[in-house]
């Protein structure tokens, strides 16, 4: 297989999916067999601490075209597409998740949007009826503020299933950041898209590996990869506090040369200070997460570290 030109790359990462491993490649096979070009199956097993790897080298034995690359520990699902990424060699790259809550079946379209010139082809989710409201909602709110502050728009309801080029890849190996948002890089590097819409279904077995916590940080993360505002916008609130306190001294000052010295004012003295120490540590708490990320990615650390590759 080595000097044939692999076409596809499938990029998966596994984090305890055992009961995934088997029905992932049935499915798999099953519609880039009739895709009818050629193709491999990158899998990143992440950390699992079940019996994910065994079944991934089981599969590898069944199977050719399976590459399983294992992370000496999780690391995360960016890293992990990432590490999918860069072990790749498909003139075309199409990340997946192991639950197939995302159809292989429209790899298909997306194939076909391929040879149509097209470098991206995004999969849109139409239809999140299967996720709960709350979630539909806060990332709705999410996507809304995010575009709204950051220079790249990152499209609403689209995850990382997509197909990419190499083209768009070896882009994406020239961002030099370890602290790696993938659906924001994605956006960022921009080139020749177009969008199909598809139904997200239900995870088959196992949990999400994603609680409300880490989604909220997911978020913050990717506003402070993407945007400064949330730093700049301490300038405007800054000015007009300061603009309301010259305003209110100026008010206080006449007061007291038309009505003489007030004693009370305690309530209001004491509101005042504790709303202005509110702010402040706000705006400190805003500057140390931008600190944070400089200092993360002032280490060079890189964003995963190999195992082995079977
Ligand atoms: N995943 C991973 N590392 C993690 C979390 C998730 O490799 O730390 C993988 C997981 O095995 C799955 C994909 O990322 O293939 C998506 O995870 P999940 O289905 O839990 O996310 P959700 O669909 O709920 O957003
Ligand atoms: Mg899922």
């Amino acid at each position: 297989m080595a000097d044939t030109v692999i076409e596809i790359s499938i990029i998966c990462p596994f984090h305890n999916e055992t009961n995934n491993v088997n029905f992932f490649m049935e499915q798999i096979f099953g519609v880039l067999s009739e895709v009818k070009r050629s193709f491999e199956i990158v899998c990143v097993n992440d950390g699992s601490s079940d019996a994910t790897l065994e079944n991934l080298i089981d599969e590898k034995k069944r199977r050719s075209n399976i590459k399983v690359i294992n992370l000496s520990r999780k690391f995360g699902k960016e890293a992990a597409l990432t590490a999918g990424i860069e072990h790749s060699c498909g003139r075309a790259i199409i990340p997946i998740d192991a639950d197939l809550q995302d159809p292989p079946d429209l790899i298909k379209s997306m194939v076909s949007f391929w040879e149509k010139g097209y470098d991206v082809v995004l999969a849109k989710r139409t239809d999140r009826s299967k996720d709960d409201f709350i979630k539909r909602f806060t990332s709705k709110l999410f996507y809304k503020i995010h575009n709204m502050i950051s220079d790249t728009t990152i499209p609403e309801n689209v995850g990382d299933y997509r197909l990419i080029t190499r083209k768009v890849v070896n882009a994406i190996d020239k961002l030099p950041e370890n602290q790696r948002f993938m659906k924001g890089i994605f956006a960022w590097v921009g080139f020749k898209t177009v969008t199909v819409e598809f139904k997200r279904e239900k995870r088959k077995t196992g949990r999400t590996n994603f609680n409300t916590w880490q989604l909220w940080n997911l978020a913050i993360d990717c506003i402070t990869s993407f945007s400064t505002a949330p730093l700049r916008v301490w300038l405007y609130i800054g000015t007009l506090i300061s603009f309301l306190s010259f305003l209110y001294g100026s008010f206080i000052l006449i007061r007291t040369i038309i009505f003489g010295i007030d004693v009370p004012g305690y309530a209001s003295l004491l509101t005042i200070m504790l709303f202005l120490g509110g702010i402040q540590l706000i705006g400190i708490g805003v500057i140390g997460e931008y600190i944070g990320r400089i200092y993360l990615e002032s280490k060079r650390r890189p964003s995963y570290i190999v195992e082995n590759i079977y």
